[in-house]
């Protein structure tokens, strides 16, 4: 089936890292013209986990990697915060389904976990379950599902319609859907989060959460295609 490669887990947390950090202020600038205003501070806050994990304990694994990055936003306030660390902790779940055989140390050989295609396109879907049963958001409400959704969908919709279709090819198409998605929220008004107290004033406004899912997907296709 198809892979991803070795440096998968390394190339798309390092990547993200860098997106987050270089988006944070204008994440922060959408959540305060239809928020509360703190979805940039919360931004940096999971990157400063990540950065002081990163120091201490380098991961070595797909798996590890994907801790470091779930357990970083796990330690952030805000809805975001426990959202996407139940995101990212069902991401870094992948890394078991291979690698992980009896008598086999996870991680032991570099990429040795890192999953397919398929089963990371399983995560996303597993993860975006997550996030719904517990923010109960539906997609159209404006927030971090209505990227994630379309770009869940086109990602598989790729791999099915061609089996010559590569592992980047696929997520090309899912950084797409994502990206489209993102944009048309402004389109929409919030019925969840903290941009729902502001009724009909986040119109015009995208929203940050679905930017930054946006940016998660477009990081997991650069570090497939690196
Ligand atoms: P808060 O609303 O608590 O201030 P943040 O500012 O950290 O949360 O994050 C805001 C983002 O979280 C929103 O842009 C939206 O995408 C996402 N979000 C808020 N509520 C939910 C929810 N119930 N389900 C999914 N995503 C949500
Ligand atoms: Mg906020
Ligand atoms: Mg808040």
């Amino acid at each position: 089936s198809r892979t991803l490669p070795a440096g998968f887990g390394r190339a798309f947390v390092l990547t993200l890292r860098e997106a987050f950090e270089g988006a944070a202020d204008d994440l922060g600038d959408l959540d305060r013209r239809a928020g509360d205003g703190d979805f940039g501070t919360n931004v940096r806050t999971a990157m400063k986990h990540l950065d002081a994990t990163l120091e201490t304990d380098l991961p070595s694994s797909y798996r590890e990697y994907l801790t470091a990055l779930y357990m970083a936003w796990l330690g952030v306030g805000g809805t975001s915060g426990p959202l996407f660390g139940m995101f990212f902790r069902d991401l870094a779940k992948a890394g078991e389904a291979r690698g992980d055989g009896p008598g086999e140390e996870p991680g032991s050989e570099a990429g040795a976990d890192v999953p397919t295609i398929a089963q990371f396109a399983d995560a996303l879907a597993a993860g975006q379950a997550t996030i719904q049963k517990y923010g109960e958001a539906e997609v159209g409400d404006k927030t971090m599902i209505d990227s994630l959704d379309p770009a869940v969908a086109a990602l598989r919709a790729a791999l099915e319609a061609d089996a010559e279709t590569t592992s980047v090819e696929a997520l090309f198409a899912a950084e797409d859907a994502a990206v489209q998605a993102a944009t048309a929220t402004a389109q929409t008004t919030a019925r969840r989060g903290r941009a729902s107290y502001v009724g009909d004033a986040s119109q015009g406004v995208i929203d940050p959460g679905a930017a930054a899912m946006a940016l998660v997907i477009s990081s997991a296709r650069a570090g497939a295609d690196g």
